[in-house]
């Protein structure tokens, strides 16, 4: 609790951004202070410590960031999941559901060897419509996704359950209503 307490005190709150009624949770705080990074990274990986995990793929952009630490610290590769057309060799491209309207994704077709255990995260999670798209990406290129981690959860608007639906399950360190 008194470890959580931190770690929440170091999100920002960011008030109508990116636009009116939003209230917009931000995480350069935390990252910017290195105890609250090192709590944040040591946390998420907690559960697998010790276990072998192939890969950490991340969503662009504050999944790079966390990822890549998270990755490092399970001496575990890292997989960059990226908006269409920026990654250079063949890929694999998903369309996902954004609040309004759809986007897509993509991944390197050989990213990830059939079989290979994969650890996905991201910085927040909200309605799950992102996360859905990069657990079904990486299931198509042969993932077996063991797990998704984010710092912030926001429960009410229902993306940990709907992960959790799709037999993934979910370590998120804090919420935010
Ligand atoms: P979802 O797809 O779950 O609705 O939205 C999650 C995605 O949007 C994540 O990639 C996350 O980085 C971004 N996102 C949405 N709201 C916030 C927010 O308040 N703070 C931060 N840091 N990211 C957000």
């Amino acid at each position: 609790p008194e470890l959580a307490h931190d770690l929440k005190a170091s999100v920002r709150t960011i008030v109508d951004y990116p636009k009116p009624g939003i209230l917009f949770r931000d995480i350069t705080t935390l990252l910017g202070d290195a105890r609250s990074f090192r709590r944040a990274v040591d946390e998420l990986v907690q559960p697998w410590a010790g276990l072998k995990i192939d890969k950490v793929a991340g969503m662009e952009a504050r999944g790079f960031i966390i990822g890549g630490a998270v990755a490092h610290q399970l001496s575990a590769g890292f997989v960059p999941i990226r908006k269409k057309g920026k990654l250079p060799h063949t890929t694999v491209r998903i369309a996902y559901s954004l609040e309004y309207g759809i986007d897509e994704m993509e991944v390197h077709a050989d990213a990830i060897k059939p079989g290979e255990r994969v650890i996905l995260v991201d910085d927040l999670i909200a309605t799950g419509g992102t996360a859905e798209g990069a657990v079904k990406l990486m299931r198509q290129i042969g993932a077996e996704v063991m797990a998704a981690c984010f710092i912030i959860d926001l429960p009410d608007l229902g993306g940990a359950a709907k992960l959790r639906a799709m037999n993934v399950p979910v370590r998120t360190l804090m919420t935010f209503d």
